[in-house]
């Protein structure tokens, strides 16, 4: 039976079309396709993720507007105070110096604008009056505003709803049965219960994780399962660039194929999000994302990370045309 991953990739395609979508099963057998049926994977990833979000990529650029210094323990993180002292680190700049940098962001093309607070959370009563300054100074600007400020309470996602964020980050960043291994000092059950928060408060959710920390490619679908329970409106994926100082510095990079398999068995359980290349897309991928662009995913960021560097947003904004495709907002 040659050709029975062809036949499947078709069947789930067709599933996926005809509004029915995938089930478990469907998507632990897609995840598992032939290496030689990768081609054939990323294709229908592609179509399904052309049908029904078109040709738009969301180009987002990050804020970080709280730097490193963080209490916890995640063990990817250069941002954990356990293991980098980072003399970037600082703390919360001036609403009008967030408000100039999302002006350049806007400018140079970027159609989300992300703040980004590396912090355990709920953010102090300050803390989340400064952030709400910022946000309040962006939100007319006419790119989508989201927020990543760790655990929240229900009082500050509303308010931040009010001010106009779309969306709320906080990624699950691994599979359930392995997040122990990642984190010890809160629990995967913290993180699901602030996406609720941000959920009951009418915000959209993006979660993601991380790939390629030594997890199993069934504990990447168990993730993948996980997202697609939640149903955000955006995933955002990372490729584990490792970090120095961190316990995951020598971890060894992910088998090729392992990336793209990933990001279309996500396009077929969640068809209408914004699947986003979050990471490590410069460092760990030889094509800086074009083939995921043309397997799955329609997000990048751009103008860099959290605490690294990145791409140009012109040169991100001429690859996104070269494999024929176009920036804009993600919806
Ligand atoms: S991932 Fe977030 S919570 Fe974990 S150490 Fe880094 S900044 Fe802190």
């Amino acid at each position: 039976m040659p050709d029975a991953g062809g036949a499947l990739i078709r069947e789930c395609e067709e599933a996926v079309f005809s509004g029915e979508g995938i089930g478990a099963g469907q998507a632990r057998r897609l995840m598992g396709v032939a290496d030689s049926l990768l081609p054939e994977l990323a294709a229908a990833a592609d179509r399904i993720t052309r049908g029904f979000n078109g040709d738009a990529v969301d180009v987002e650029q990050l804020n970080n507007i709280k730097r490193g210094a963080c209490s916890e323990d995640c063990s990817f993180c250069g941002q954990s105070a356990l293991y980098v002292r980072d003399p970037g680190a600082h703390g919360l700049p001036e609403p009008g110096e967030v408000a100039e940098a999302a002006r350049r962001a806007r400018e140079g093309g970027a159609t989300s604008y992300c703040l980004v607070a590396a912090w355990r959370g709920p953010p102090t009563d300050a803390e989340f009056a400064r952030v709400c300054e910022m946000v309040a100074g962006i939100a007319g600007m006419g790119m989508g505003v989201e927020c990543s400020l760790g655990f929240i309470l229900p009082r500050q996602a509303a308010r931040l709803k009010e001010l106009g964020v779309r969306r709320y980050n906080h990624n699950l960043e691994t599979a359930r049965s392995k997040f122990p291994e990642i984190c010890s000092t809160h629990a995967y059950d913290d993180r699901l219960e602030t996406l609720g928060i941000a959920r009951e408060a009418g915000l959209e959710l993006c979660t993601g994780g991380i790939i390629g920390m030594g997890e199993t490619r069934a504990q990447r679908l168990e993730l993948a399962l996980e997202l697609a329970r939640l149903e955000p409106e955006e995933v955002a994926l990372n490729i584990l660039v490792p970090v120095e100082g961190t316990p995951l510095r020598l971890q060894a990079p992910l088998p090729d194929g392992e990336a793209l398999r990933m990001f279309a068995a996500v396009r077929f359980m969640l068809p209408s999000s914004v699947v986003k290349i979050s990471g490590g897309r410069e460092a760990a991928l030889g094509d800086e994302g074009r083939a995921l662009l043309r397997g799955g995913a329609n997000g990048i960021i751009t103008a860099g990370y959290l605490t690294m560097g990145g791409n140009d947003p012109g040169r991100d904004a001429a690859m996104v045309r070269e494999v024929g495709l176009s920036p804009g907002r993600g919806e």
